[in-house]
């Protein structure tokens, strides 16, 4: 027999599709308030959001008359017609969330618009209005939902833990308070402040209420076009990176995303930058055109299709490479090392005398990795000072502490005014400017220099060689000889003059124009020892690996410096696409601002 399901059988089943757990609840609810206007929005939310959420916002509110109606499934006041749908700019348009939560929770409707005196209040258990009547309450929206789930039982046995099930909601609201910096975010979790932004605007303000991680205060701005893509966000210097990709936040065209091809583009941006296994921090937004995107190849959109996946790639690299030539990414010493602390941006909140108990968030009674570094997950789902019971249907606006951060000037580091003064231990080079000292690993620099003209010889098509007197012979293990046709070309191209001299040797009549004859010998060990490490076929890659090994056992440290050479020196690092590390990411250059001397003399 067919039947037509009756409505709460069919809304239970239709909202299984769109409330798979409590963060898609959150996920709704805050879109919508997004989507009414609002610049304050509020979420609270407990026992990681399976007994309670509330949402409540300053937005356009709903009209007495049509609160019902948005219970409705395929009720949106955001789209007419199909035509619409090509170009919604709202978060929201399919009119399904309110029925589908409604369907499987309590939920309660506050809510009023700015021209209406009074506010309207409804109750909704599983698809049934309980409840629809006047109430006085503030312009905006509020949405309590509790009891997820409570009519479902079999989806309820599928829900997480409680702890995982709130940091499913962490991410996702630090990623909306990230991509609405001008929206003044407020996050309650068990009655906890999890972190609350200003909505001034402005993204570093935004991230640093999010992590409270003070050395998130040295990311440097990200701003870049190349063609019809930008890309804009903030990065971390070299000097600071983590053990994963954890820390990377991609935003496409206002959403997050998680994408291959964008952390291509990072990986190259900070190429040579880094250690190996080492990723900086990021939070980048790219925009681009829509035409050129599918955003739908995952249902829950997270991941995103390029069109023209290279171009991503290029844009974002060299986003970050502009970002990192710039004066901000010279590696600053610190008087002493800044204990990684939060910022002070509890609100003084909700209540007075929640206040006096609060006991001040100390990061330092949170677990660190391996490296000491702290994770931000265990902050944020870390409980901080308790904050008293809310409101309900009010903002109460918490006078948040200002972070004020002067943003980083982008301006490119100028080695003309840098003037070297010496050198100490025959090591580091000593020079200043009139802000700053500079200590310079004249090994790492002058690996930078050689390294970059060997790359530089390689790709390019005139060689400049010079003949050496008495020919070098080296020998090659029968391994690397046996797989000659594949390095000896690229030798060639280095500016070498190679061939086989009999046996397992070789000769060498010309080496690289910038080479010392001893450099050049042990360079070419160096480089023939790597060969034969499983280097099949040789690609660029592979290449710049070996090229880089080699360099580092080719240039001597310990090597006493004329004033003259060191000159020469920072002439040479100055030509360099890359002059603040050297090819295995260590540092060239480390600044002491004249301000962190002057703390270390207790002057100020
Ligand atoms: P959609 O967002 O796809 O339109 P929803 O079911 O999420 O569908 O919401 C239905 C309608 O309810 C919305 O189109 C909007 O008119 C109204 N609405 C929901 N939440 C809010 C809110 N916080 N403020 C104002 N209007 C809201
Ligand atoms: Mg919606």
């Amino acid at each position: 027999m067919i039947k037509v399901l009756d409505k709460s059988v069919a809304d239970k089943i239709a909202a299984g599709e769109v409330i798979e757990r409590p963060v898609s609840i959150v996920k709704e609810l805050v879109e919508n308030s997004i989507d009414s206007g609002a610049d304050s929005i509020v979420v609270e939310i407990k026992n990681g959001g399976k007994s309670y959420i509330r949402v409540t916002d300053n937005g356009s509110g709903i009209e007495q008359d049509e609160a019902e109606t948005a219970f409705l499934r395929h009720a949106t006041s955001k789209i007419n017609t199909a035509k619409d749908l090509n170009s919604i700019e709202t978060l929201g348009f399919r009119g399904e969330a309110l029925a589908s939560i409604a369907a499987v929770t309590h939920t309660e409707l506050i809510t009023k618009t700015k021209d209406c005196q009074t506010g309207t209040r409804i109750i909704i258990h599983g698809s049934e209005v309980i409840s629809n009547e006047k109430t006085g309450c503030p312009d905006g929206t509020t949405f309590i939902v509790t009891d997820l789930f409570y009519n479902t039982p079999a989806r309820l046995k599928f829900l997480k833990s409680d702890s995982a099930e709130s940091s499913q909601i962490i991410d996702f609201m630090s990623m909306i308070a990230l991509a609405f910096p001008e929206i003044r975010f407020r996050f309650i979790n068990n009655g906890n402040i999890v972190f609350s932004t200003t909505g001034k605007g402005d993204l570093l303000s935004a991230i640093l209420s999010v992590y409270r991680l003070s050395e998130y205060k040295e990311l440097v701005p990200v701003d870049y076009s190349l063609g019809d893509n930008t890309v804009t966000g903030y990065i971390s210097k070299p000097s600071l990176s983590r053990p994963s990709r954890r820390n990377q936040v991609f935003f496409v065209n206002g959403r997050v995303v998680s994408s291959r091809v964008i952390e291509k583009g990072v990986t190259e941006g900070y190429r040579e930058r880094l250690f190996e296994g080492r990723h900086p921090v990021c939070f980048l937004f790219l925009h681009t055109n829509p035409a050129k995107l599918d955003v739908n190849i995952h249902p829950n959109k997270k991941e995103v299709r390029f069109d023209n996946e290279s171009e991503i790639t290029a844009l974002v690299s060299e986003g970050i490479k502009t970002a990192l030539n710039n004066d901000v990414a010279v590696i600053e010493a610190k008087a002493k090392p800044e204990p990684v602390t939060v910022f002070e941006t509890e609100p003084k909140v909700v209540t007075a005398d929640s206040l006096k108990n609060a006991a001040p968030f100390k990061v330092a009674d949170y677990i660190r990795d391996d490296e000491g570094q702290v994770d931000i997950k265990q902050i944020l789902s870390a409980k901080p000072s308790r904050v008293s019971e809310t409101i309900t249907g009010e903002i109460k606006q918490p006078e948040t502490a200002e972070i004020s951060i002067a943003a980083p000037v982008n301006r490119p580091f100028d080695f003309d005014e840098l003037r070297p003064t010496g050198a100490i231990f025959n090591t580091y080079i000593t020079a200043v400017d009139d802000r700053c000292f500079y200590l310079i690993d004249q090994h790492a620099a002058h690996e930078r220099v050689f390294y970059e003209k060997l790359v530089g010889e390689y790709m390019s098509d005139e060689k400049l060689r010079q003949p050496i007197l008495t020919p070098i012979i080296v020998e090659a293990a029968p391994s690397v000889m046996e797989l000659k046709d594949e390095w000896m070309d690229s030798l060639v191209r280095m500016g070498f003059d190679i061939s086989e001299f009999g046996g397992n040797s070789l000769m060498v009549r010309e080496i690289p124009t910038f080479m010392s004859l001893s450099e050049a010998e042990d360079f070419l060990k160096e480089y023939l020892d790597g060969a034969s490490d499983g280097v099949r076929s040789p690609n660029t890659v592979v290449i710049n690996k070996l090229i880089t090994r080699s360099c580092k056992a080719a240039v001597k440290a310990h090597d006493h410096l004329s004033m003259a050479e060191i000159e020469g020196l920072l002439k040479q690092l100055k030509a360099c696409r890359n002059p603040f590390s050297c090819p295995h990411g260590r540092p060239t250059f480390i600044r002491f601002t004249m301000y962190e001397i002057e703390k270390m003399f207790k002057r100020v």
